[in-house]
């Protein structure tokens, strides 16, 4: 009977969280294990992965994108020996030792695992929300408030708590008026930042105001209508930017009842630390912080819950050493590469076909539905589409 491989550690979720884990646990020769996610807490890569400039991670001076962000963090964690899998995880087993990781398509056993889930914005589901997402919308003043499409313009944040305060504050900076909507009479943000934004003669809170709808003119969004929840009356503000700040769902369905979580659902860690409930398994990123929310604490964290993983598998003589040879970027890519068709080795009635000579025959031989997938490494969606893609021909 063989013995079912344990893995030294399995990482959930692809944000910076989980790929600086990654980054960390291969060069610690572990060879993680990620599990990327698919569909579950949006796509692979996290919630970047939706955000156009990252202005404020260190080491971009001029800016990078969140895809291509991730994108860089991915080949790294590769380089160094990630097994990277883009599926979702659908049941975990905590109860027993090593732990069980349940995905779409395989079963995995480890020792440790670090949980980098995040979270999800909360959105109010606005009629024209789709049309103007990332064209006037955004849910993270912080990443997106100083582009040019926001500066000297009249912008609206929704929300009461501490975010929504934060983010009017930080947004007169670049917008030349700030409207605060705040759907009762009184706010919950802290005292001290209730009066930072009271005290703020740029920002209007306009109280008992909720959100009926965005407009826009050519793509772009121009004002949002409101209701104040009193009166029944609606009036329209122009504004060209609207930052949702109405609070995180964290995404730790998957953990109820495993794990100690807060009456919100983040995952409780011990304070300073990234240690969950469950001794071996470690928490990172937004997943288990509802305060600072930023890129580079996750990967501060990330880096944080690998160094606690391999500190916990050398304690409990758990390690499985992988030496590895350090693969360059330009060989992970090729690595990969499946070789093209051949007039040797193409096969009409194949479902798979890779490069032009297989391209050139289809087209001009098959009778079937061609569906031609073009990835060019640098472009992050493109790689969120490539396994939907080869899932859909699989199926
Ligand atoms: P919160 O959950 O604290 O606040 C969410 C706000 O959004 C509430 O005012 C809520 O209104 C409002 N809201 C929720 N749903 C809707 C809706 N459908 N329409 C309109 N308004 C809505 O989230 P935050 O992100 O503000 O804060 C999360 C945690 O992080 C808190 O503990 C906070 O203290 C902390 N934090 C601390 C910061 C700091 O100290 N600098 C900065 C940012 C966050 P209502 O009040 O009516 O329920």
């Amino acid at each position: 009977m063989t013995i079912p491989k344990v893995e030294n550690t399995v990482i959930i979720g692809s944000g910076p969280a989980g790929f600086t884990a990654a980054i960390y646990a291969a060069r610690a020769n572990l060879k993680p294990v990620m599990f990327e996610g698919l569909q579950a807490g949006g796509i692979p890569g996290g919630q970047l992965m939706t955000t156009t400039e990252v202005e404020n991670f260190p080491g971009f001076p001029e800016g990078i994108t969140g895809p291509q962000l991730m994108e860089q963090m991915k080949l790294q964690a590769e380089r160094w020996g990630t097994e990277c899998y883009t599926e979702d995880v659908v049941e975990v087993d905590l109860t027993q030792r090593p732990f069980t990781i349940r995905s779409t398509e395989r079963e995995v056993q480890a020792h440790s695992i670090i949980i980098a889930t995040g979270a999800t914005a909360k959105r109010l589901g606005l009629p024209s929300e789709k049309t103007y997402w990332n064209n006037g919308i955004s849910a993270c003043a912080i990443c997106d408030g100083a582009a040019p499409i926001f500066v000297g313009e009249d912008l609206v944040v929704i929300g009461g708590g501490d975010s929504a305060a934060e983010e009017a504050v930080y947004l007169t900076k670049y917008g030349s008026h700030v409207h605060l909507l705040v759907r009762k009479g009184e706010m919950r943000a802290s005292k001290a930042m209730q009066d930072r934004v009271l005290a703020n003669p740029k920002i209007t809170v306009h109280w008992h105001t909720e959100a009926v709808d965005v407009f826009g003119e050519k793509g772009l969004m121009t004002g949002i209508k409101v209701r104040n929840k009193q009166t029944g009356v609606e009036t329209n503000i122009a504004a060209k930017g609207l930052f949702y700040a109405i609070g995180h769902n964290p995404n730790t369905s998957l953990f109820k009842g495993q794990l100690e979580l807060d009456a919100v659902g983040y995952i409780k860690v011990q304070p300073g630390t990234v240690a969950t409930s469950i001794s071996g398994i470690y928490a990172a990123g937004d997943v288990q912080d509802h305060e600072y929310r930023q890129a580079i604490t996750a990967a501060g964290t990330g880096c944080m819950a690998a160094l606690s993983a391999e500190r916990y598998l050398s304690e409990h003589n758990l390690i499985t050493e992988y030496s590895q040879e350090v693969v360059t970027e330009k060989e992970v890519v090729t690595e990969t590469k499946t070789p093209e068709a051949t007039e040797n080795t193409f096969d009409i009635n194949a479902t798979r076909h890779y490069g032009g000579y297989a391209l050139r025959k289809l087209f001009h031989e098959s009778d079937r539905i061609l569906m031609v997938k073009y990835v060019s490494p640098t472009c992050g969606p493109c790689r969120t589409l490539k396994p939907i893609l080869d899932k859909v021909v699989a199926e």
